[in-house]
């Protein structure tokens, strides 16, 4: 490790941390609506769940075999079978229609309820059913095990009992989630909604992808990474398109842009002739730019645009730079959106791994390398995808991490132990 010892400016940076902060600071949780259960997947819930009814409902069989009292058959052996009359078949889905008297078993299925005075249900591997050829007719059965009282038998509300809090707000919905809700018999539930995000690029540079190439021009790589960053957290993206750098078309795309929960833009935030982008946005609402102390995306935007007089929407107005509007989004948008759908834990996971080649840092800032980790007999390792310039986004397709090398020092070394941000979830 490296510290600087000549001096650098950077009282009008702001850290990450700090940024972040001042954005979380003033981004609510969205208001909560009814979802289907199979489309809830992801979001929070809103409310304590309370069961309306046991689960499960009646006390059932874990087993295809006989409902039996465990008393009657405390001396079976293999050899010495206890002999019982046959009552009837319970097929799962249907009630029992006879109780069980002392020398009596009813044949019984899986899922089926049990029988009033049984305790107990033997499989019939454990009978003498599989000698017997025509087993649905016959009269008697052979009991070849003992049994404890509760064996093989499900209880009634065993796994969620009428009136239990069975989910708390703040809940993610998972799979599992899903299926309890299910088993509840609840078709909808209350989660926090999923914003609606606004996506626009600005630059007179910019192509649709899909348009012709031509000279001097290139397609707008940030839209299309945007949305699918904002997708993959399950918000929704509202792609607005490109605004050029003149003021009425930026005034239109972010008029148009307002109708949404956060607004993220891209490029015309830093100290460019065309970086008009700034003036507009300040025009609608409270607007600041910032220097954050990291490489890449120092230039950032954020603040709130006013819809009307009540309403405003939040704004982060991301570097144009293909890998520093990633890693930005990373940094500020992603916990943005996730404290929006009320989520708590906006971090991603750190790994500590073993650097293979070395990371430059030529000014004091946080660099985040983009790096691939590999899990390897001695722990994780960490390789640059190489050429690490901000506008080298193949650098970030091949990343699975972002490697840090911290503020004050010059460089992170072969053999180093990095701090790695994990991107895949
Ligand atoms: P700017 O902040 O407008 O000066 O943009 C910085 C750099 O990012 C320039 O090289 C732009 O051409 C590039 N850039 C801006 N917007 C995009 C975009 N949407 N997709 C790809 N590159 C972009
Ligand atoms: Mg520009």
């Amino acid at each position: 490790m490296v510290t600087h010892h000549h001096g650098h400016h950077h009282e009008d940076m702001l850290s990450v941390e700090d940024a972040r902060d001042h954005i979380l600071n003033q981004i609510g949780v969205l208001d909560a609506q009814n979802f289907p259960i199979t489309d809830a997947l992801g979001l929070v819930i809103a409310d304590q769940i309370r069961s309306g009814i046991n689960i499960p409902p009646l006390d059932n069989s874990a087993m295809d075999g006989y409902a039996v009292r465990s008393a009657d058959v405390s001396t079976a052996t293999y050899q010495h079978p206890v002999m019982l009359e046959i009552l009837e078949t319970i097929p799962a889905g249907s009630l029992p229609r006879k109780i069980l008297r002392p020398g009596t078993a009813s044949r019984i299925m899986t899922g089926a309820p049990i029988p009033e005075h049984c305790d107990a249900v033997i499989p019939f591997e454990d009978t003498t059913e599989k000698e017997f050829s025509k087993s649905g007719e016959l009269a008697e059965i052979g009991i070849r095990i003992p049994a404890f009282p509760g064996t093989n038998v499900r209880s009634k509300g065993k796994d969620i009992m009428k009136g239990d809090s069975v989910l708390l707000g703040g809940h993610i919905i998972t799979a599992a989630t899903v299926g309890v809700l299910a088993s509840m018999g609840m078709s909808h539930v209350r989660a926090i909604r999923k914003p609606v995000v606004s996506i626009l690029s600005t630059g007179n540079e910019l192509l649709t992808p899909g348009e012709k190439p031509a000279e001097g021009k290139i397609f707008d790589s940030n839209s299309s990474s945007i949305i699918a960053s904002v997708s993959q957290l399950g918000a929704i993206p509202k792609y607005i398109g490109i605004a050029r750098d003149e003021m009425e078309s930026v005034r239109d795309k972010l008029s148009e842009a307002m109708e949404s929960d956060l607004v993220i833009s891209s490029a015309g935030v830093s100290k460019g002739d065309y970086d008009m982008v700034k003036d507009v946005m300040s025009e609608h609402g409270d607007l600041q730019f910032w220097s954050v102390r990291m490489r890449p995306a120092k230039p950032l935007a954020f603040g709130t645009l006013n819809k009307d007089s009540k309403t405003s929407v939040p704004l982060i107005g991301l570097p144009g730079n293909p890998v520093s509007s990633l890693v930005a989004f990373e940094q500020f948008c992603r916990p943005a959106i996730l404290k929006m759908m009320g989520k708590t834990n906006m971090h991603r996971p750190t790994i500590q791994a073993v650097l293979k080649d070395s990371i430059v840092n030529y000014d004091s800032r946080r660099v985040y390398a983009r790096v691939i980790v590999k899990q390897t007999e001695d722990g994780y390792t960490a390789i640059t995808t190489g050429h690490q310039d901000s506008n080298i986004l193949t650098s970030m397709v091949h990343a699975n991490g972002l490697a840090i090398c911290p503020e004050e020092e010059e460089s992170k070394e072969p053999g180093d132990i990095v701090t790695v941000i994990m991107l895949n979830d």
